[in-house]
């Protein structure tokens, strides 16, 4: 007997029916949707048919939210096909993919200022999310090693972060059974920026989180600001705390706009670095990247070895099979761009950010959160006073009728009682795009405004996650 279909899923229509047009003679034309189809239909068909409800989804260039790559070039489509069936542990099978990987990490490591490439480790993973796992666990293991060599307990260990840090650090928390420590945002200090730190640190605490581009703002955590005050904390405590930068975004922006400021292994209690490959690396969905000042800061006992040509590959990642493509694309931008291309690209989008900033700050509704300047991310909220009719989640919903997912929610602890909207200015965001988007803007906000009395709640808000 058949199981029967799952409730959780009426939303969805219980078959997909298809167009008479592409059905041949014979073929089945009604498909199960919860349910593997009993037979088979041919490729065309179940090309149309994914074809089709793909196309339902939204329009990747009018995204505001993501800040994950939506476009590359033809080339690398090419490559990209080229690659696809490439799995990135069969260092065995395929040899020059693993190095073209640590070439890329190489590469990321020199740009993050490590202070003896040839001393540094890393290793690509398949987003900044595996790449933070891997950067806590090795806080972790390394304060363990540290407390056992003394005698001391390794219970309870606990991390701090800003509250406003991205929900992948929640998550380590949670899946590695650490204490989250959240040193909460305020007016006066929008992001963590050492103030207060010494309150939040004891002899459990593994290391410091600092965030490059916090993702609901884009602002930048100083680095160094954060370090001086674990200085003061090792000065008058004895305790030697690290930091892992979480530069998902920032570490492939600042490198580049930002040359002078210090936020990476120039900074010494900087242990290690993550960033997403598809950010402001320019890579398709599927790629981040990891790396350690020095082995020492990455204990040995982490790393797996693997054969392969004979050889020994040493591993570290939470997936076995992952595809390599990403990781030759990631190539392909790096030989493509070169420092002086990326340089160009972001400082593109910064502009783009910086004007859609500053015409928004403008506006009589709004009050900017931030310009843009660090990444090329700015946020804003609805100036006091302005009016009681309508919140920035009615101009998102209006915004989401038009195409554009631009979208507003509430700020972390303790300023959660404030909303803002957010613009992530991405690649292939240009300024004739970026035109159209304010007139939209503007044009709903007018309507907003032009309302006599409240707008109805909006509907459930947007399923956006940090
Ligand atoms: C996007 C983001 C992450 C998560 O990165 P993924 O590559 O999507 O896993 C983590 N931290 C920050 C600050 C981010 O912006």
């Amino acid at each position: 007997m058949r199981r029967p279909v799952p409730h959780a899923h009426h939303s969805q229509p219980s078959s997909v029916v298809m167009n008479p047009v592409f059905v041949r003679p014979g073929e089945a034309s009604e498909f199960p949707t919860f349910q593997l189809p009993a037979g088979e239909s041919l490729p065309e068909t179940a090309r149309q048919i994914v074809h089709d409800e793909a196309m339902l989804d939204g329009n990747a260039r009018l995204n505001l939210a993501t800040f994950v790559g939506t476009w590359m070039e033809d080339e690398a489509n090419r490559l990209y096909l080229e690659a696809a069936d490439k799995n990135l542990v069969d260092k065995d099978e395929y040899p020059h993919t693993a190095a073209i990987e640590e070439r890329c990490w190489r590469m990321v490591a020199d740009l993050w200022n490590a202070p003896d490439p040839a001393r540094a480790i890393g290793t690509s993973t398949i987003g900044s999310s595996e790449a933070a796992m891997l950067g806590g666990l090795a806080l972790k293991r390394r304060w363990q090693h540290a407390r056992r060599a003394t005698g001391k307990p390794v219970d309870r260990p606990n991390l701090v972060m800003s509250s406003a840090v991205q929900v992948c650090w929640e998550k380590f928390c949670n899946y590695f059974e650490v204490e989250a420590r959240y040193v909460p945002i305020s007016d006066e200090h929008p992001v963590l920026d050492g103030h207060d730190l010494a309150s939040y640190i004891d002899e459990f605490t593994i290391g410091v989180v600092a965030i490059m581009g916090v993702t609901y703002t884009g602002m930048y955590e100083p680095v160094t600001a954060i370090a001086a005050a674990l200085d003061d904390v090792q000065a008058a405590t004895g305790l030697d705390v690290q930091i892992h930068v979480d530069g998902a975004s920032g570490a492939m922006i600042a490198p580049f706009l930002q040359p002078d400021l210090e936020w990476d292994f120039r900074v010494a209690r900087v242990a290690s670095i993550n960033t997403s490959g598809h950010k402001y690396g320019l890579v398709y969905p599927g790629l981040g990247w990891v790396v350690w000042r020095d082995t020492d800061a990455l204990p040995e006992d982490l790393v797996f070895r693997v054969s392969y040509l004979g050889g020994e590959m040493p591993t570290l990642a939470l997936n076995f099979s992952r595809p390599g493509a990403q990781v030759l694309l990631q190539y392909y931008q790096f030989l493509r761009l070169g420092r002086d291309g990326y340089t160009r690209v972001q400082g593109a989008c910064r502009d783009v950010a910086m004007y859609l900033s500053s015409r928004i700050g403008a506006m009589d509704a709004f009050e900017l959160w931030n310009d843009g300047s660090d990444i090329p991310v700015f946020a804003w909220r609805q100036r006091a006073g302005h009016t009681s009719n309508w919140t920035l989640h009615h101009l998102s919903d209006r915004l989401r009728a038009r195409g554009w997912l631009v979208p507003a929610y509430p700020m972390p602890d303790n300023l959660s009682d404030i909303t803002v909207q957010r613009v992530v200015v991405r690649n292939g965001l240009s300024r004739d795009l970026a035109e159209l988007f304010l007139k939209d803007l503007q044009a709903e906000v007018s309507y907003l405004d032009s309302l006599t009395s409240p707008m109805p709640e909006p509907p459930a808000t947007s399923s956006f996650r940090h």
